[in-house]
């Protein structure tokens, strides 16, 4: 174990201890145990779910129950080891009744999710259910809006998608959820295939489409910034999001110029050239000004 790794093992466990021993909000009363979340120091993907449940509340684990048992086939179906993720929740204490947190306890328990991020540093971070989405992504977000798509945000991507719960209780949220751990296979691929702009690895570029059919942005003017074109039309839908745009658009551009880019405006449009959201099934354009920063 490297020095940095046994840092951010000694770093987390004394978040857990304040985490155990917490009485910030009124959930600590009926609690048996509190559950901070498990893994390794170095996790590169974060699972962060609503709250524990009966049984993680007597053994102080996070996700062991009925719903952490789904999540351990969900991660063996994308071939994720459950020990290399890091798993927690967005309170650490179990609501009476497994009711959801109300907004007061959410924000009390936030900062330690917030200090053990700062530890973990993961690339990808999983929401699990609209607890952890509201929570990490904006209390305007709709769960059945934003679900199984890329968020890049922070230096680090966002994937929010159903809580195992749920899909316990019916049958087309287990359709959902299974086709949403697929996209975020797909998003790990891309993360750790794309992130040497040298040395993309072999499939990681037609993880970005959905066809697997490649259509690479094509700079058509340069002065003090390039402009850009890019038929976003084959993109995958895990990637249709503006900030999934900019972020792919952004490590192309590293890859063909050897610099650092930052895209300074940018515009989706349909095949009529009415601007769109990248959401949209019907946008096929994307259009950005880019300034190249230092090379690499
Ligand atoms: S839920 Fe979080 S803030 Fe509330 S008592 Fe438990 S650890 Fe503390």
């Amino acid at each position: 174990m490297s020095s940095s790794v046994r840092e951010a093992s000694a770093a987390l466990e004394a978040i857990a201890r304040e985490i155990r021993s917490c009485t910030r909000c009124p959930l600590h009363e009926g609690r048996t145990h509190a559950v901070p979340g498990e893994g390794p120091p170095d996790a590169p993907l974060l699972f962060v779910g609503e709250g524990p449940g009966a049984e993680e509340d007597q053994q102080g684990r996070p996700f062991v129950g009925a719903a952490g048992r789904l999540l351990d086939r969900l991660l063996a179906s994308i071939r994720v080891p459950r020990e290399k993720v890091f798993i927690t929740n967005t309170v650490r204490c179990r609501p009476p009744g497994n009711r959801e947190p109300r907004p007061d306890e959410v924000a009390a328990c936030l900062p330690y999710l917030v200090r053990q991020m700062s530890v973990l540093q993961p690339r990808v971070v999983c929401l699990l259910g609209a607890t952890a989405t509201r929570a990490l992504l904006g209390s305007d977000q709709k769960l059945n809006q934003v679900h199984g798509r890329a968020v890049r945000e922070a230096g680090r991507w966002w994937f929010a998608t159903y809580h195992p719960a749920a899909a316990l209780r019916s049958a087309s949220v287990a359709n959902a959820l299974q086709e949403d751990f697929r996209r975020l296979r797909r998003l790990v691929d891309v993360e750790w295939g794309t992130e040497v702009p040298d040395r993309w690895k072999p499939g990681a570029l037609q993880k970005i489409f959905a066809d697997g059919e490649a259509t690479e942005p094509v700079v058509v003017s340069e002065a003090d910034s390039l402009r850009v074109t890019w038929d976003v039309g084959a993109v995958h839908p895990t990637f249709r999001t503006e900030s999934a745009l900019v972020e792919l658009l952004c490590r192309f551009l590293r890859r063909q110029r050897k610099a650092q880019a930052e895209v300074v405006s940018l515009q989706t449009t349909d095949a009529h050239s009415r601007r769109v959201p990248p959401e949209s099934p019907v946008c096929v354009h994307l259009y950005a000004e880019v300034r190249l920063g230092p090379q690499l």
